[in-house]
């Protein structure tokens, strides 16, 4: 075994929460590729499912998929019990179910005198009930399923979590406030957890991904038939000083890396992966 590797991640037991997902699934592949049992939780079934399958036919490593609302508690807890029947313990968490809602999002990027006249595509026609779903989703679907399989870790007196903040929680895009506004409360409670969970051997971080070409904002970030960028594309693009967007496959490195023992005296961090456009300045 080398020294400096990820190779003490090998049998290691993670709950992968939104594992169903675009980002969670390439992280579970690069958790299989180090050699971790993985428990994929997505609120679909057939998500998780489709990833263990996926995962299965590259890697032969253990891995299931199990049905958890991350804002239901009993719910997490059941998915805790046949975690622990499968596997016998957790020693990572990373909490992935995160997202936005068009509800709480504004069809204009600035207020002007064009737009006073139809305010509710501004900051006054967003729906409280959006944000109640977008804080609800990140900020308590990371609380809870850390309160519920975080207990393992403390009894065992050893154990990682990853949080999944986002670049957008350092620096505010246009038209996401809720979005925006709830992944900085992930740093913030990443930066607490980590403080509250030191003693016990427990260490807490997040990764901070930017811009990803995913298949659900393709559409707003290239043009279908051109396949030029747009014009939201190209800005991103603009300021990103590695000039290119990310793929998923780039958040795996980052990801091992806070989880492995490598990094064992960092805590506390919110790991951006953007290609440099949080420290841009655009001059
Ligand atoms: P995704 O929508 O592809 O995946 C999210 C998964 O979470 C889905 O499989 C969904 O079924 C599951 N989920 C939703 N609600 C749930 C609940 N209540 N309980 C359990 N599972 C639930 O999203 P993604 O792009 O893979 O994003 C994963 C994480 O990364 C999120 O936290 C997101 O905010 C963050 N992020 C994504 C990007 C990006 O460009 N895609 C950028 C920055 C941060």
């Amino acid at each position: 075994m080398s020294k400096y590797s990820f190779d003490d991640l090998k049998n290691k037991v993670c709950v992968l929460t939104g594992g169903g997902g675009v980002i969670g699934s390439v992280i579970a592949k690069g958790l299989a590729d180090a050699g971790v049992k993985i428990a994929i939780l997505d609120i679909k079934k057939e998500f998780a499912d489709g990833v263990v399958e996926d995962v299965k036919k590259d890697y032969e490593i253990e891995i299931i998929g199990v049905e958890a609302n991350v804002l239901d508690k009993s719910s997490l807890e059941l998915a805790k019990g046949q975690i622990l029947e499968k596997f016998g313990k957790i020693d990572i968490l990373i909490n992935g179910a995160g997202g936005n809602s068009p509800k709480a999002t504004t069809k204009e990027e600035f207020i002007t005198e064009k737009n006073l006249g139809s305010l509710s595509d501004t900051f006054f026609g967003l729906e409280i009930e959006g944000f109640q779903k977008v804080f609800d989703l990140n900020f308590l679907g990371t609380l809870l399923p850390t309160m519920v399989f975080a207990k393992e870790m403390v009894e065992r007196k050893s154990g990682v979590i990853l949080n999944i903040s986002s670049m957008n929680s350092f620096r505010p895009l246009t038209k996401i406030p809720a979005y925006s506004a709830a992944k900085a409360s992930i740093n913030n409670f990443t930066e607490w957890l980590a403080v509250h969970f030191a003693k016990m051997n427990i260490r807490v971080n997040a990764i901070a991904p930017g811009f990803f070409l995913t298949n659900q904002n393709r559409f707003l970030l290239v043009d279908e038939k051109s396949n030029e960028l747009t014009a939201r594309g190209k800005k991103i693009i603009d300021n990103t000083p590695m000039g290119k967007f990310g793929e998923p496959v780039d958040l795996v490195g980052g990801t091992l890396f806070l989880l492995s023992d490598i990094s064992s005296f960092v805590t506390g961090v919110v790991l951006p992966i953007d290609g440099g456009f949080n420290i841009y300045s655009g001059v």
